[in-house]
């Protein structure tokens, strides 16, 4: 029995956090994702690129159950994403999302923001969220704004307390979706440092981004979509030196 339960908990470890298995997405009749396949294991960073409307934000949404997939398996964490909204709600408070546009609550100050998820989901009291909130919010280096508004606010100093807000539910893997596209270029590098600490302490991280210092830097692996398609991955210095895909050579050459 101890055996067992031994066995049970190591292979618990090596479990992928996410797992896709033969995916297909539609919009009403337009396939948008096809075939897609992909494992990330505990603690690995995954960029993925592509052109715009390849369906990279589509793919991430599924993984949150944002979006619905039509055909094949999504399961995150041992939990296989289906209609049945108690699994959805346990998946959704492993993984955090942050997206192009902040998506903070307007009328919330900053703390409120943080404190809303670990006080409502996870039933954390008050005092303890806060001192978590202000914690983060140190991290990420912006806790003398904690009494602000989110418009009072530039855009990188937003999608830092964004990124704060997701680590205050403590996720196993966090999402990124253009995490820095709306940003003035100035404001690009401060959410890149909180993006490589985060890397740097074992985040498991899934990122679509065209910044490709940061692929170059943080990634394990790139992965180049088209059409709704995994068209090739590999690890960055393969990636960037030796594409293997003409669609994806043509892709570099226009951004690089
Ligand atoms: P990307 O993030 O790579 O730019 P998206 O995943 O946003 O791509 O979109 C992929 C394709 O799906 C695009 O052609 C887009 O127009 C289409 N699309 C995205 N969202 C919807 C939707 N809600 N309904 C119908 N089509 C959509
Ligand atoms: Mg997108």
């Amino acid at each position: 029995m101890k055996d067992l339960q031994m066995n049970n908990k190591t292979q618990k470890s090596n479990q992928p956090i996410i797992e896709i298995h033969d995916m297909h997405k539609w919009y009403g009749d337009f396939h948008v994702l096809s075939n897609i396949n992909l494992q990330v294991q505990p603690q690995e960073k995954i960029v993925i690129c592509g052109p715009s409307g390849s369906g990279k934000s589509t793919l991430i949404r599924c993984i949150n159950r944002l979006e619905e997939h039509q055909r094949g398996q999504i399961i995150v964490n041992g939990i296989e994403l289906s209609n049945d909204i108690k699994n959805i709600e346990k998946v959704r408070a492993e993984v955090g999302m942050v997206f192009q546009h902040f998506n903070l609550f307007p009328h919330l100050s900053i703390i409120d923001n943080l404190t809303l998820g670990p006080i409502w989901v996870r039933k954390t009291p008050k005092k303890e969220a806060e001192e978590m909130a202000m914690m983060y919010l140190e991290k990420v280096q912006i806790a003398e704004q904690a009494k602000k508004f989110p418009g009072q606010l530039s855009g990188g100093q937003q999608q830092r307390v964004a990124i704060a807000r997701s680590l205050c539910m403590n996720p196993q893997v966090m999402l990124f979706d253009e995490p820095t596209s709306a940003l003035d270029p100035e404001m690009i590098k401060e959410v890149l440092d909180v993006m490589i600490d985060l890397a740097g302490e074992g985040m498991t991280m899934l990122v679509v981004t065209h910044e490709m210092g940061f692929a170059k830097s943080v990634a394990d692996r790139v992965m180049f979509m088209d059409d709704g398609e995994i068209v090739e991955q590999n690890s960055p210095d393969v990636f960037f030196d030796n594409p293997q895909h003409e669609r994806t050579k043509l892709f570099l050459s226009q951004i690089l």
